[in-house]
């Protein structure tokens, strides 16, 4: 059965207006109660309906904008499931928005919420609600639709499940094996794992089954090999397993896949063939077994956090987020810029002008622009101690030459380092000033050295520094979505931490339409 259009009233009954002038923060209920009927309009509660046919059977389906309102709500305030739905009975700022003011029942219930999420998910009507909100902004004077202004920056996003060390890492692998095999077969963990041969992962903490001196070199090796044994004796005990439903027999096969990625990335064998941890992160390491895309990050060169970074693309003229990625810490910020790409090409509209900060020049958006295009970006500072500094030396563009101050010309191409020869240079009445070298001055030029040239010059005009000033902008709208996220993922894996990401950029959405006149004048008054 498709889901009903949602009609909610327009107007506010006496009720509402009661509860309506007691909001005296949280502003964003009032507002949503305001524009509901025009944020889901009847085109678009049509495109939710393709995304969400609730199967459950025999119960009359929820209208989805309704669900998706409640969504929006959720992120807003930052709540579980299990407070959504307390709070549709419990919070009549909850009510106001969804039509339900009063009323002893959720208008729903979580596996409804649970579902529409799911269906989000799958056919990106997470990235409709963002376009929703855009298509809503009152466009300013001269502004135009089809280009775009951006600044795009990342803020660290804490993963929300355990980062453990390679002996627990196994160990919880292990156990989550035997725990869904002993789910299957109604046992408890203790007898699955004896028949395993695996006791020691049967308790609680791995490392006091173990009962060891963690600081003895030689009992933390034997610890790591009695692991690996026990990995070989639950994988082959598995195997035999014949009377396991097919659907935990792969969820444990998976566990154990996960436990020999472990063992691949943190060991190897000795010279006598016993095994040992690797020296050093392996690259891409593995940091946690419930939430395989979480990764070691660093935020500075000594700051260091675990789990993903959350990017934003906001429009620098409307003040929108038009597009939002994630990726797992270790990514280099570069890689988000397809699927960004890919958002913005959904909004039909074209990038005129992007500002970012130094690790998003790699990106295929910068490496693959138009010539109309702009990048804004702080240049690297081109400092050689008290030596000559790259500006020094002339860079002949149409002839592809470099020329040194002594007037010595040599070839270049972008992306390789030009050696100007040792026997020029020693003899060079520069050459104290050129470089403390006796094998003559070298100049490396970048991959992508005319941007830099270009970022440079920019730099050292007013109205380029202004522009860098424009930035700030992004920071900001960042530091906001901190505010409502938190600097804790809520959930596991990389797309549905993007799902929430998304809906926090409608919040920031909301929240700039709330400031911009509104366009029905109902509304108003409402
Ligand atoms: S030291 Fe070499 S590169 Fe530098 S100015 Fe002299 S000749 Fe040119």
């Amino acid at each position: 059965m498709r889901p009903p259009v949602w009609n909610p009233p327009i107007s506010l009954s006496a009720s509402e207006q009661k509860v309506a002038q007691r909001i005296r923060k949280a502003k964003l209920f009032l507002f949503l109660r305001q524009i509901r009927h025009e944020l889901f309009d009847l085109e678009f509660q049509q495109e939710l309906a393709k995304v969400f046919k609730d199967s459950t059977v025999g119960l009359c389906p929820v209208p989805p904008a309704q669900i998706a309102l409640a969504i929006i709500l959720q992120a807003y305030t930052g709540v579980s499931d299990d407070e959504a739905i307390e709070a549709m009975v419990m919070d009549r700022r909850w009510q106001l928005v969804l039509d339900c003011l009063d009323s002893e029942q959720a208008p729903f219930g979580k596996g409804t919420l649970v579902r529409f999420r799911a269906a989000l998910i799958a056919s990106e009507g997470d990235r409709m609600l963002i376009e929703r909100t855009i298509e809503m902004a009152q466009m300013p004077q001269g502004y135009s639709f089809r280009t775009l202004r951006a600044a795009l920056d990342s803020s660290p996003l804490w993963g929300a499940a355990r980062v453990e060390d390679t002996y627990n890492l196994l160990g919880h692998a292990l156990r989550k094996a035997l725990e869904v095999i002993a789910r299957d077969r109604k046992q408890n963990v203790s007898s699955i794992a004896t028949l395993a041969g695996a006791d020691i992962v049967a308790g609680s903490s791995l490392k006091a089954a173990l009962d060891l001196d963690w600081d003895d070199p030689q009992q933390k090796a034997q610890a790591l090999t009695t692991i690996l044994q026990t990995l070989n004796s639950v994988e082959s005990w598995v195997k035999e397993q014949t009377d396991v439903g097919e659907k935990a027999l792969t969820q444990a096969k998976q566990s154990i896949e996960d436990a020999r990625i472990i063992e691949a990335q943190d060991t190897e064998e000795e010279s006598n063939g016993s095994p040992k941890l690797r020296k050093g992160v392996a690259p891409n390491r593995r940091i946690s077994i419930e939430d395989k895309d979480m990764r070691h990050g660093r935020k500075s060169r000594n700051q260091r956090f675990d789990g993903y970074k959350r990017h934003v693309l906001k429009d620098l003229d409307l003040g929108m987020v038009r597009a939002v990625g994630v990726t797992s810490a270790n990514q280099p910020e570069a890689e988000v810029t397809q699927p960004i790409e890919t958002d913005l090409q959904h909004q039909k509209v074209e990038l005129k002008e992007l500002q970012i900060d130094r690790a998003y020049l790699t990106s295929h958006l910068v490496k693959e622009r138009d010539s109309d295009l702009t990048i804004v970006c702080k240049s690297w500072r081109v400092r050689n101690g008290k030596l000559f500094d790259k500006t020094s030396f002339i860079l002949d563009w149409e002839n592809s030459k470099i020329l040194c101050p002594n007037g010595i010309s040599l070839p270049f191409m972008q992306g390789q380092v030009v050696h100007f020869p040792k026997h020029e240079c020693n003899i060079c009445p520069l050459h104290s000033q050129c470089t403390e070298s006796k094998n003559g001055r070298s100049v490396s030029i970048h991959a992508d050295e005319i941007l830099l040239k270009e970022l440079r010059e920019r730099q050292n005009t007013a109205q380029g520094r202004a522009k860098l000033r424009e930035r700030v902008s992004i920071e900001h709208c960042l530091a906001k979505i901190g505010q409502w996220q938190g600097e804790q993922a809520r959930y596991i894996g990389l797309r549905k931490n993007l799902f929430d990401l998304r809906r926090m950029a409608v919040v920031h959405n909301l929240h700039v339409l709330a400031q911009m006149p509104l366009p029905n004048p109902m509304l108003a008054t409402a």
